[in-house]
């Protein structure tokens, strides 16, 4: 009897990515085998995003398309569930399940019979091999997510995640090292730190916040780990002392991905963030000094309830001013049961108004991009291989930032064919948010 196929269909944040890694490995040695089209699947499954309005629609929108391409189980997880109440999901599904576990229970169950037959007569040897693996890797063959905790315990005003994904809880030093030492066993060269909170990290455990320099310390150390990218770094006084960490620390890519959200300090106190404009400042002149060529990405929310013009432009002179490598820029979403959906109800700004904002700030952004891509041009980056003839430089993060594409079509053979994890790369020319190059011995 053939085994149950199962298509898993991954939405939203690096975080959920993992998640979903993590739920092909187990589903497999439950004695799945993973399918990618959902036509041909026994089950289909929906790993879903929620936090805001726009990430529920998109979720409703494959929940609905999955159900009409599949005859098969159909099982919708995670965050819009968690979100709405798994008893509140109004989508055409089968099975409603919040975590990975659930998820588990439930497709044991639907394929009970099977599981044991094919168990019985399963390839044994197999089985083994698949219970070897520690962490499947669906980044790209150099480079992984590594999660380092769940959920978050700030309590920014406008933020649904520590509903959906509950207080800050950090995995342990062990669990990590040993997934990073896997990953680099198996090829990987960067890893990309992600959690939600990341300098937070062991002090729900009751650790100090300097845990976290232990715990990048030990990973630098790993053989075969080149890279170490960090993303969700909260912009508080913490920061400048990871600032001085990082200077000293040449494993840790010049790249940060630091969220402000906001300048004004009546929006950020509003917010409950806390950063305040002058500390802002700070942390950004300290990366400026410091580490000069550091890429910065940040994400910024217009439209906050009492977000006036004039404060307004003081996020357009913020982003002039700093000139960030990478933005991304938000519509205030009200979301229900959040503090700031009270505080949106009694002052909104106008929907007319929020949009514009966003506008006018990619607009001047995209300004300041161009400029930045442009005086690339000319200059030698070590680049890390992403895909065939595409790579990624220091400053440019997987998926979400351009990538380097090699322009002449060069043949760049490692041994028997194999592209080499790194290459220098001599940047050509301007194509979008992309770049193209050669390659170049150095
Ligand atoms: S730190 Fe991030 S995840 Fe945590 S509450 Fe604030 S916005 Fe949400």
């Amino acid at each position: 009897m053939a085994k149950a196929k199962f298509f898993l269909l991954n939405l939203g944040c690096p975080k959920n990515l993992v998640d979903s890694e993590k739920l092909s490995l187990e589903l497999m040695k439950l004695g799945l085998s993973p399918s990618t089209d959902p036509q041909n699947s026994d089950v289909v499954i929906v790993n879903t995003c929620g936090f805001i309005d726009s990430a529920r629609k998109m979720t409703e929108y494959y929940v609905r398309k999955l159900r009409n391409q599949s005859e098969g189980k159909l099982i919708v997880m995670g965050c819009y569930p968690k979100r709405v109440g798994l008893e509140n999901v109004n989508l055409p599904y089968d099975y409603v399940a919040g975590t990975i576990e659930e998820t588990l229970e439930i497709t044991e169950n639907i394929f009970k019979k099977r599981l044991r037959k094919t168990k019985q007569n399963s390839e044994i040897k197999k089985n083994i091999e698949i219970q070897r693996i520690k962490r499947i890797n669906t980044l790209s063959r150099f480079s992984a997510y590594l999660k380092i905790s769940e959920g978050c315990s700030r309590l920014c005003t406008f933020c649904s995640i520590p509903k959906i994904r509950g207080p800050l809880q950090s995995l342990g030093e062990k669990q990590i090292l040993e997934e990073a030492n896997y990953l680099a066993e198996a090829g990987v060269k960067e890893l990309v730190i992600i959690s939600q909170d990341t300098t937070m990290w062991n002090v729900d455990k009751g650790g100090k916040r300097e845990d976290i320099f232990r715990l990048l310390d030990k990973i630098s150390e790993i053989e075969g780990i080149e890279w170490i990218r960090l993303f969700y770094i909260y912009p508080d006084r913490f920061s400048i002392s990871l600032i001085n960490y990082i200077s000293q620390n040449p494993k840790i890519v010049r790249y940060i991905e630091m969220p402000f959200q906001h300048i004004d300090d009546q929006i950020l106190a509003n917010m409950a963030r806390a950063t305040r404009e002058k500390l802002a400042y700070e942390i950004l002149e300290n990366i400026r000094t410091k580490i000069p060529e550091m890429a910065i990405r940040t994400e910024l929310i217009v439209g906050f309830p009492g977000e006036t013009d004039e404060k307004f432009q003081k996020l357009m002179k913020f982003v002039e001013e700093f000139k960030f490598d990478w933005l991304g820029v938000f519509e205030f979403s009200p979301e229900k049961g959040t503090p700031s959906y009270k505080m949106w109800e009694q002052n909104q700004v106008p929907k007319k108004t929020v949009k514009e904002r966003k506008k006018e700030l990619m607009k001047l952004w995209n300004e300041i991009f161009k400029r930045k891509q442009s005086e690339k041009i000319g200059k030698i980056f070590k680049c890390i291989y992403e895909s065939e003839n595409t790579y990624r430089a220091y400053f440019q993060a997987p998926e979400i930032d351009g990538t380097v594409k090699i322009w002449q079509r060069q043949k760049n053979s490692g041994q028997n064919g194999f592209s080499r994890s790194f290459e220098y790369i001599k940047i050509e020319k301007v194509d979008g948010e992309n770049l193209l190059g050669e390659f170049v011995n150095v």
